[in-house]
């Protein structure tokens, strides 16, 4: 992680993801099992708002960061919903809307991932 500018809490240069280190001050959710979404409630399509009182609320889903990050890296440009929305609230996760080609890739870059993140 690195400490990005101002409000910026996410960055794809070149083949490099950069995940800002302390979500522009708001603080990272980071989610232990991050396929349940258990810490959530639908709000609206493709996205999800934090339970009251959970651990999420009131933070920034790193998950989602990774994976709007993640969808730049593969070409994807800002989107009305979902995932690849330009702004994230605090306690807000959303999901991808891609298909499952694009959850291959994913997975495959899952370990390298953690290397640059941690
Ligand atoms: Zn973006």
């Amino acid at each position: 992680m690195v400490d990005l500018n101002g409000g910026t809490i996410g960055r794809v240069a070149s083949d490099t993801i950069y995940i800002d280190i302390n979500a522009a001050g708001y603080g990272w959710f980071i989610d232990e099992t991050p396929l349940d979404h258990s810490e959530f409630r639908y709000d609206r399509k493709l996205s999800l708002i934090a339970l009251p009182g959970s651990e999420a609320e009131g933070l920034i889903d790193l998950w989602t960061v990774i994976r709007h990050e993640l969808g730049h890296f593969l070409g994807y440009e800002h989107e009305e919903n979902g995932v690849m929305e330009a702004t994230l609230d605090l306690g807000v996760r959303n999901l991808p809307d891609w298909n499952a080609d694009a959850d291959d890739f994913f997975a495959s870059v899952k370990d390298e991932l953690e290397l640059l993140l941690f």
